[in-house]
């Protein structure tokens, strides 16, 4: 076991909405990740938060006609609340509005960008979406058209402060194809690297203070204008570690780790991977270690926005109300691949949590307390491994499903380590699934009632081969209590407690997950 310090986040969405189910989708992966690195034996940062200043934001209090804050507050607690319908496990949320951490680091790390003279005014026009926060060249448009909002963008032209990223192309170039920078899945590594070959112009990291409707984090020296939003919200990552204001807590969780590792989706990878490495060069500070990448969600065919009926309609919090924790983060971790969009719906998520959790999982595990019950007074027997077969005709003889279910047990941990490593959440679930699987066929095939009714007829090497199998389909479930952790942690504490045996017996068998609809 190697023990080491690991910071690890998800993007800071902008609020100005409640969230919908592809932020879910993002919190519950990171979660997954710091629940299986902390039970590895790393120490986690978990870290997430809220992009309170957005000009989205601003325009969407403006529309309810109520002050900025008073939007993203509402907003961001309800991003915050989404803690306990999802069972996540963050350390720390950051929001960069009020969070008295936040301007203090931003600031410095401007002033650090500025020291290292990459920081200059310039005139600028171009096409900017408000939608995205950045601006757009002509042919980056679809038809004229934001290629992520499909609106419009607005000309905006003023004198605005640039960041010299073109000072950084080959540094990051070689970074990430050198994989010290590791960016998964690969495919996603090279889209990476063709934008940087494509060629880096430096970019516009301030606007007027009118554009920004008074709003964010004002640029230290010029009052006129205020810091590109991206800038501020890239900036959460190390401001909450304590970047410029608490010099331990910065080196214990971002200068000082092992790994820094960012969850972020699709869309926003070329700030993640090639504008935030470049500021953290230009400030001489360390970079992230890996970026992975998750696509997206649509719901019911239909593209996720923000607000309207199909958000409604795949609200993670009333989901989780309604179908229970574990039913939503197992949709989310068991259907979502790695590469391509998914698509929810309700009756995905109900069948999937049927088939698989209380069918395949539940089932496995109430026979098995029952059987334990029925043949041997709630107490399990000791046993190793399944013998091979000896021959013989007679039931349980035939224990090849045994070995196929004692090698699943033992191939899947580290099975789930090397998919998780590979951000690949269903190969994940796969490997933990096999065990499921194999106990379920390996009950079927060694029919422990037909045992029973040998033992009974006097057959003492029915009776050992009833303890063997006893054993090990409860060995299987206990592994399941403790595999399914970090993925459905409170699904595996119901595990847990139903297989414990330690007070000498197994409690009375009780449905693990009912089914739901
Ligand atoms: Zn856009």
């Amino acid at each position: 076991m190697t023990t080491d310090r690991i910071f690890l986040s998800t993007t800071i969405p902008y609020v100005n909405a409640r969230p919908h189910l592809g932020h879910a989708l993002e919190l519950v992966q990171a979660d997954v990740l710091a629940r299986h690195a902390r039970l590895a034996g790393n120490q986690v940062r978990f870290q997430t938060g809220t992009d309170d200043n957005s000009l989205k934001n601003v325009l969407a209090a403006e529309a309810e006609g109520i002050p900025a804050a008073e939007l993203v507050g509402r907003y961001a607690a309800a991003f915050e609340g989404l803690r306990e319908p999802l069972a996540l496990s963050f350390d720390d949320f950051i929001r960069t509005s009020s969070d008295p951490r936040h301007r203090p680091g931003v600031e410095r790390l401007w002033q650090a960008c500025a020291d290292s003279g990459d920081l200059y005014q310039k005139h600028y026009e171009g096409l900017y979406c408000v939608g995205c926060e950045q601006f757009y060249k002509p042919a980056e448009l679809a038809e004229g058209l934001c290629p992520e909002h499909g609106t419009e963008p607005q000309l905006v032209a003023e004198e605005n402060w640039f960041f010299r990223l073109s000072r950084y192309a080959e540094r990051l170039y070689d970074l990430i194809s050198s994989g010290q920078l590791r960016i998964e899945p690969a495919a996603r590594r090279n889209e990476v690297l063709g934008f940087i070959a494509g060629g880096l112009e430096d970019f516009s990291v301030s606007r007027s203070v009118s554009r920004a409707h008074g709003w964010g984090i004002p640029v230290p020296g010029d009052p006129d204008q205020v810091i590109y939003v991206w800038w501020d919200a890239l900036g959460n990552y190390i401001t909450a570690p304590g970047f410029g204001t608490d010099a331990a807590g910065y080196h214990r969780w971002w200068a000082g780790a092992g790994r820094r590792v960012h969850v972020v989706g699709k869309g926003v990878l070329r700030f993640h991977a090639v504008y935030w490495p470049a500021i953290l060069l230009s400030a001489g500070e360390p970079l992230p270690t890996e970026i992975l990448v998750h696509d997206y969600l649509t719901i019911d065919g239909a593209k996720i926005s923000k607000s309207g009926p199909v958000a409604a309609a795949a609200d993670p919090a009333a989901l989780a109300g309604r179908y229970g924790t574990d039913a939503v983060r197992w949709w989310l971790l068991r259907e979502v691949p790695r590469v391509g969009d998914a698509d929810f719906s309700q009756e995905r998520l109900i069948a999937r949590a049927n088939d698989d959790l209380a069918n395949g999982l539940g089932n496995l595990v109430s026979r098995v307390v029952t059987l334990v019950h029925r043949y041997r007074q709630g107490i399990v027997p000791e046993a190793g491994r399944p013998r091979h077969g000896s021959g013989g005709s007679g039931p349980g003889q035939d224990v090849s499903g045994g070995l196929a279910l004692a090698d699943a047990r033992e191939q899947a941990p580290e099975r789930v380590a090397a998919a998780l490593a590979a951000f690949d959440f269903r190969a994940a679930t796969a490997a933990v699934w096999a065990i499921v699987d194999e106990a379920n066929r390996y009950t079927e095939q060694v029919e422990p009632w037909h045992l029973a009714r040998a033992e009974r007829g006097g057959d003492a090497a029915a009776g050992e081969r009833l303890d063997e199998t006893l054993a090990l389909l409860a060995g299987a479930c206990a592994d399941l209590g403790r595999l399914l952790k970090p993925f459905l942690p409170d699904l595996a504490a119901r595990i847990r407690a139903a297989c414990d045996g330690s007070s000498g017996r197994l409690p009375p068998a009780e449905p693990v997950f009912p089914r739901i609809g």
